[in-house]
């Protein structure tokens, strides 16, 4: 597994950067030699959609999820929990590939999908400065006799439109100024942090079996869409988290609670 922070530093100062119209050649089948091969000991991000689309489509809970598929790597330079996906110990192959491929395929992840493609975020000192790159491992063909794509192209043909628009909010939350900066968030807020973006079944029972609801305002609409609606509940998980960790106003407090505290 590749050192987090030493690969991005690699990313940063090294690779070309591309943009959405710029071109590369690629093509992956299964009648491709290395097929699977980048199935295996394989550093995979997992995004809080990422996450609410595979517990689904296993049929368990989110904890479940988590426990059994995914690692928590750390790294000093972290500022808030990332989660990977977990390698087979006995082979380091996904838990998710057998001979025909990946069994998840309609639920892979955001970078299974981007593959070979990588998105760069930008960092304080260079606002707006988003980038895509190529991931030429030496293990995958692909790039031997491909077809002609865009970034942009790729991105559309790899269904990534939903998970982009979650990753936007996300990446408010997770590239929070705050964060940039360099601060530290004590552990209940991590653990918050860690509830609402990648444990959405633990947030359900926080938000709707503790006083939560008597503390902030929600309407009954909003209510019923989340109750209904994973995306609905993260989104509002997202402004909880922006309410509770950076002090913004995304939400508001119950009148009859304010009246009680004060
Ligand atoms: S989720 Fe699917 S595509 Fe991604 S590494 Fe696992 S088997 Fe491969
Ligand atoms: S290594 Fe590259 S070409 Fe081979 S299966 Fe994986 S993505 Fe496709």
């Amino acid at each position: 597994m590749k050192n987090i922070s030493k690969f991005k530093d690699e990313v940063l100062k090294e690779y070309p950067r591309m943009q959405k119209n710029d071109k590369f050649t690629f093509s992956c089948h299964p009648g491709v030699s290395c097929f699977n091969k980048c199935c295996n000991d394989v550093n995979i991000f997992l995004t809080p959609y990422d996450i609410i689309r595979l517990r689904k489509r296993l049929g368990i809970t989110s904890t479940e999820f988590l426990d059994k598929y995914t690692i928590l790597p750390i790294d000093e330079n972290l500022k808030h929990p990332i989660v990977m996906l977990q390698m087979l110990p006995e082979n380091l192959n996904c838990h998710f590939v057998d001979k025909n491929g990946c069994t998840v395929y309609e639920d892979r992840p955001w970078s299974c999908r981007m593959f070979p493609v990588g998105a760069a975020m930008p960092n304080d000192v260079e606002k707006n400065a988003d980038f895509y790159f190529l991931i030429n491992e030496e293990v995958c063909k692909g790039f031997e006799n491909g077809k002609d794509w865009s970034v942009e192209s790729w991105m559309k043909d790899q269904g990534v439109k939903d998970y982009n628009e979650l990753g936007e909010l996300f990446k408010e939350i997770s590239l929070h100024e705050y964060f940039v900066k360099g601060k530290y968030i004590e552990p209940v807020k991590l653990e918050m942090f860690y509830m609402v973006c990648y444990d959405i079944d633990r947030f359900r029972v926080f938000v709707f079996e503790s006083t939560f609801l008597k503390r902030f305002n929600v309407s009954k609409e909003q209510i019923e869409k989340m109750k209904k609606d994973d995306v609905e509940l993260l989104k509002f998980g997202f402004k909880w988290l922006r309410f509770s960790l950076f002090g913004e106003k995304s939400l508001e407090l119950r009148d009859d609670y304010m009246n009680k505290i004060n």
